[in-house]
């Protein structure tokens, strides 16, 4: 099973995708977890990413690019993946979808999580305050949202178009949320 979670941040990709990859036996591949790790460990990609990052921006496509190629060519991910955070913009699809042609993966499914965005800021404020994560202030939420909406929703299209795109609510309760997923998904 290969899976992609698109949606805005904070409307719960990183917990659904936990119960999703649970429930598949596929690994999780959040990008922004691996890059908190980089910049966490101080390596060449974590000082690269730091800024981007904390300035609520998208990291340059050639960097996400190289990291998704490493990971896809790896062991583990052979039986499958759940990418959360990735793709993010139209050429990190594309270059994907190259990727993918070369290791001959097929692509189940684009789940699009959605929720109103008035209520997706009061939530990460909210996390915001206890998550430590260096671009979760009201400020900084505010530009990645408006990052997502101009960068990262094309995508919605791009994978209609694919015929590939699946939308669920992702307002609710965690568990109604997750069988809604998986309903979709079979
Ligand atoms: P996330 O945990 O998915 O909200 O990602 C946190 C931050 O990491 C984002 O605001 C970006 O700065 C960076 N990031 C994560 N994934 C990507 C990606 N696919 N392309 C570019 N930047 C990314």
């Amino acid at each position: 099973m290969r899976l992609i979670f698109l949606g805005p941040p904070g409307v719960g990709k990183g917990t659904q995708a936990k119960q999703i990859c649970e429930h598949y036996k596929i690994i999780h591949l959040s990008t922004g977890e691996i890059l908190r790790k980089e910049i966490f460990d101080k390596s060449l990609v974590g000082n690269e990413a730091k800024t981007y990052i904390d300035n609520g921006n998208l990291v340059p496509d050639k960097l996400i690019l190289g990291i998704i190629e490493n990971r896809l060519k790896e062991n583990d991910t052979q039986q499958g993946y759940l990418l959360d955070g990735f793709p993010r913009t139209i050429s990190q699809a594309e270059g994907f979808q190259k990727i993918t042609l070369q290791l001959k993966h097929r692509l189940n499914g684009v789940i699009s999580l959605t929720a109103n965005e008035e209520e997706l800021i009061k939530r990460l404020i909210k996390r915001g305050k206890d998550s430590g994560r260096s671009d979760e202030s009201p400020e900084i939420i505010r530009h990645r949202q408006k990052v997502y909406w101009t960068q990262t929703a094309p995508l919605l299209e791009y994978y209609t178009q694919e015929k590939i795109l699946k939308k669920v609510d992702g307002l609710g309760n965690i568990t109604d949320i997750t069988k809604r997923i998986l309903e979709t998904i079979s």
